[in-house]
């Protein structure tokens, strides 16, 4: 039998993983690298006590086989590896105003009706921009299991604001509010955020929203686990230094720290792209224009996580995340947040893991804005070794999430046993991310559309998928994977397969 080709992958998050996965059940030899002890990326659980704390994952949408997402996880075979635990369907979202709150519900049917029935003056309003969402999600190609894009139309939705099309339909500030809450889920400000993603977005939630038991690990180790039974291998602590490329712009394969050399007649990196120019050393390997294009894209918002274990359920958040606006003015959702002072916050409860001895620990995710460039005066020192300024601002700032939702939940006050605190100093020791930046790169309307980033550059067989290239989310780096397998499979050939699932 002839040798399989192999594969490198680079980074072993959702769409490295993803990636690999694809190419392993399509006969490739795939080995996946990751910098980290761990696999996951920005998925990974870190565990403190005994005790698994969420980062980057806490739900996702539209997990049933009739749906895009629920469709690839089958087709890749992890689909009913993992628990899958509904949220609230009356309110998975609740969006919290000044003066009031709303209760997203599952179903784009029921999520019209209750917000016609919240805001009855608008009713016309409300089914206009209804109507928009519905048509813009219609050109999302695979999103809609279809292998090409009517590229015009695409380019159309992904060039109008969402502020845009709010301000076209609605009026009422706090209804404007409630349809913006969500941006904070890929991280751009509502004037430059493409009204076709956040469709997208909101149409996958609203779709079915599901939290999984064991939360991120449960979904990477699905992927190893399934990687490893179609004979891949995954590569701990092996952080891929060289990108390997011949005098005819073709990959021969990476280069790991270790010196070692692995050959591989493909490449996928899920790496930010701005990290590939340390991976490619010769610089007429890469356009000049392209590198700087990288180089003056905007990065994505970089965030303050506050991780809280709790001594009972959180009952009074139930099965849902918390959007918490302090104004009706969308802009606060990525404002930073200063001592005394929150402008927003993302809290989410995951279903409860078993500790080291067993019992279920109950925890609590804070998350808000900080930008980069409050705390870039100490990117240059050592973890363990932050001066004390840095210690102070990270207890203060912590102190000051903490008391904001106390004060939304006073019930739970006096039920925190510990909590500890992240910034993006964190994001980008763990996963590389350039900046700390949570989301990969800036996903506004002047970087996406008629400017996404393209998957493949010159260098022959080398793929980008990941959050850096395409959208962000579970859902986005899935499609980026499939997308970037299209490139060597066919992705009319993958279509066909997820049709077939
Ligand atoms: C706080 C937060 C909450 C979120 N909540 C949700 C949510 O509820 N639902 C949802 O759908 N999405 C959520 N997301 C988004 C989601 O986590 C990300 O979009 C997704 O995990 C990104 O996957 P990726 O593969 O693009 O990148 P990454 O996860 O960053 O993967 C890249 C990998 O490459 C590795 N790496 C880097 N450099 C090297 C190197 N030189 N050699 C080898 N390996 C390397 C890194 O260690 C990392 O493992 C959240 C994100 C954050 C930050």
């Amino acid at each position: 039998m002839a040798p399989r080709p192999k594969a490198a992958v680079i980074g072993a998050g959702m769409s490295g993983l993803v990636s690999a996965v694809l190419l392993a059940m399509h006969g490739w030899e795939v080995h996946v690298f990751e910098q980290h002890h761990k696999p996951g990326g920005l998925l990974h659980r870190f565990f403190r006590g005994g005790v698994p704390y969420e980062t980057g994952f806490h739900y996702c949408g539209s997990i049933q086989r009739e749906h895009i997402l629920g469709r690839c996880l089958a087709h890749l075979g992890v689909l009913d590896r993992i628990d899958w635990v509904a949220m609230d369907p009356d309110g998975f979202d609740r969006v919290i105003l000044p003066h009031m709150e709303f209760r997203v519900p599952v179903g784009v049917e029921a999520y019209r009706e209750r917000l016609k029935s919240t805001f009855p003056a608008e009713a016309a309003g409300i089914d206009g921009y209804m109507a928009d969402l519905l048509e813009a999600i219609r050109h999302y190609g695979l999103y809609r299991f279809e292998d090409s894009i009517d590229t015009e139309q695409f380019i159309r939705w992904e060039g109008v604001s969402l502020d845009e099309v709010i301000a076209r339909h609605v009026r009422d500030p706090s209804l404007r509010a409630i349809l913006a809450a969500q941006s904070s889920l890929y991280g751009v400000h509502t004037h430059e955020a493409p009204f076709g993603l956040h469709a997208v977005i909101m149409h996958h939630f609203l779709s079915g929203a599901y939290r999984a038991r064991g939360g991120g690990d449960a979904l990477t180790g699905a992927l190893v686990d399934r990687l490893r039974e179609l004979g891949g291998e995954l590569h701990l602590r092996a952080e891929v230094t060289q990108i390997l490329v011949d005098d005819k712009r073709r990959v021969q394969g990476v280069e790991l720290a270790s010196g070692q050399r692995v050959d591989a007649s493909l490449v996928f990196s899920s790496l930010h792209p701005r990290m590939l120019f340390d991976l490619i050393p010769d610089d007429g390997l890469v356009r000049k224009a392209y590198r700087s294009r990288i180089m003056g894209q905007r990065l994505g918002l970089a965030h303050f996580g506050v991780y809280a274990q709790l001594d009972r359920e959180p009952h009074e958040i139930g099965q849902a995340n918390i959007y918490r606006m302090s104004t009706n003015d969308p802009s606060c959702i990525l404002r930073d947040i200063r001592p005394g002072h929150v402008p927003f916050y993302f809290a989410a409860a995951p279903p409860p893991s078993p500790d080291r001895d067993g019992r279920p620990a109950h925890t609590l995710l804070l998350s808000a804005a900080l930008s980069w460039g409050q705390i870039a005066p100490w990117a240059d020192t050592s973890p363990g070794r932050r001066p004390a300024e840095y210690k102070q601002l990270k207890t203060e700032l912590e102190a000051t999430v903490l008391e904001a939702f106390m004060q939304d939940f006073p019930s739970l006050r006096g039920h925190v046993v510990r909590s500890e605190a992240s910034t993006a100093l964190s994001t980008q020791r763990y996963t590389r991310s350039p900046c700390g930046a949570m989301y990969g790169h800036y996903h506004s309307i002047d970087q996406m559309g008629r400017y996404r980033l393209p998957q493949i550059i010159r260098i022959h067989n080398f793929v980008q998928v990941g959050q850096g290239v395409f959208t962000p989310g579970i859902l986005g780096t899935t499609l980026s994977a499939y997308y970037g397998c299209g490139y060597h499979l066919g992705l009319a050939r993958l279509v066909q397969e997820l049709e077939a699932t």
